[in-house]
């Protein structure tokens, strides 16, 4: 499996529940003109919002719970989404709480930048690499895709 390279210019996802909408957008307005030098796209409902509060084009996605975080999950897996920017809500279940356990673990899986809180998305966006090309190392599912089958 090749290793894959994110530009500069990096395709960052939003998501936020609906108790932390707020967080996101006041976080998102804050750090307006360092999103502007990134590709962004969100679910749906967090994705209307971020298009109101910033002056930037979003490509949105579903709403989540109508499968929109099954839909960056699987843009992650193509290689498609080098950033993720998840604020899940710690203090209340969701409907498709299957759907975002899965979302966060192809993050893993692809090995992409997550940050799941204010502070984390903070030191994420100012990082220099966030800025520069970076390649990004692909962990070694080989033995896994050729493993005997019974
Ligand atoms: P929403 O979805 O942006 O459409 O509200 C977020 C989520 O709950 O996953």
């Amino acid at each position: 499996m090749q290793n894959r390279k994110m530009t500069g210019r990096k395709r960052v996802a939003l998501v936020a529940h609906d108790n932390k909408k707020t967080e996101l957008i006041e976080w998102a307005i804050y750090n307006k003109t360092a999103l502007s030098r990134h590709r962004l796209y969100a679910t749906g409902t967090t994705g209307k919002m971020l298009e109101d509060a910033l002056d930037q084009s979003i490509t949105r996605y579903l709403s989540g719970p109508l499968g929109g975080d099954q839909q960056i999950g699987a843009r992650i897996a193509e290689g498609k989404i080098d950033v993720l920017i998840f604020f899940w809500d710690p203090m209340e279940a969701q409907p498709h709480d299957p759907d975002i356990k899965a979302l966060l673990r192809l993050g893993v899986v692809w090995n992409i930048p997550i940050a799941c809180d204010r502070a984390t998305a903070d030191f994420l966006l100012t990082s220099p690499l966030m800025y520069e090309d970076y390649e990004v190392i692909i962990p070694n599912y080989h033995s896994y895709l050729n493993r005997a089958q019974p």
